[in-house]
């Protein structure tokens, strides 16, 4: 197992996917971690690329046969990592990004802290996600009510993470998180410590 996970958590309309479409681009070797989840598809997503999009009943079977890393229930919907695909990934030695809520996030820190490197992604103030969740047309009214109040709640895990961009001017918020993916691979804890340092004494001629 080689690879690192980067998770990038924060308000639903902080700019994740955006943020994520361009580190996919330009970061070597990085794949997305495509989540499964139950909630409507959008008018601009597609199945199998944004998410793997099912219903409750199988979402629940899948949750009984452990076919999730983690899962959570946000806004009301379920969203779940498939483990089967991050074993994949960290075992070709990818960088694995992926885009899931604070709960899922304290889920996985206590499987695979020694992988991951964590981001949490926010707008400068509440009144810029509120202008961001109107403007991208895509949620109802109601559900934009739920991701504000919801927001609310997602700060105060801000701490938990490692690293914190503020996605206020996108060029910059994109740079800062380039700069921290780049270093994903360079944990130390991403190496066995012990065994490195005997092979290393090792190899004296
Ligand atoms: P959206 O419905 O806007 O695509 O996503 C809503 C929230 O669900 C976002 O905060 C996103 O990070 C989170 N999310 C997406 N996939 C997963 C997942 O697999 N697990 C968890 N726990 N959260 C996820």
């Amino acid at each position: 197992m080689s690879g690192a996970l980067l998770v990038i958590s924060g308000p639903s309309g902080a700019g994740k996917s955006s943020i994520i479409r361009e580190l996919l681009k330009q970061i070597p070797n990085s794949v997305f971690s495509i989540s499964t989840t139950t909630r409507e598809k959008r008018e601009n997503e597609i199945d199998g690329v944004n998410y793997h999009f099912t219903d409750k009943k199988s979402f629940k079977k899948e949750i009984k046969n452990g076919a999730f890393l983690e899962w959570a229930n946000v806004h009301g919907n379920f969203y779940g990592t498939s483990l089967k695909q991050i074993i994949k990934f960290v075992d070709e030695g990818k960088l694995v990004i992926l885009d899931i809520d604070v709960q899922g996030y304290m889920i996985l820190k206590k499987r695979l802290k020694c992988r991951i490197t964590s981001i949490f992604l926010t707008t400068k103030n509440i009144d810029d996600l509120k202008t961001r969740l109107l403007l991208r047309q895509s949620d109802s009214e109601a559900d934009i009510e739920k991701r504000l109040k919801n927001a609310i709640a997602e700060m105060a895990y801000m701490k938990r993470y490692k690293y914190l961009v503020i996605n206020d001017d996108f060029k910059t918020a994109l740079a800062q998180t380039l700069n921290i993916a780049r270093a994903a691979f360079n944990k130390r804890s991403l190496v066995k410590t012990d065994k490195f340092i005997q092979e290393w004494i090792k190899s004296a001629k």
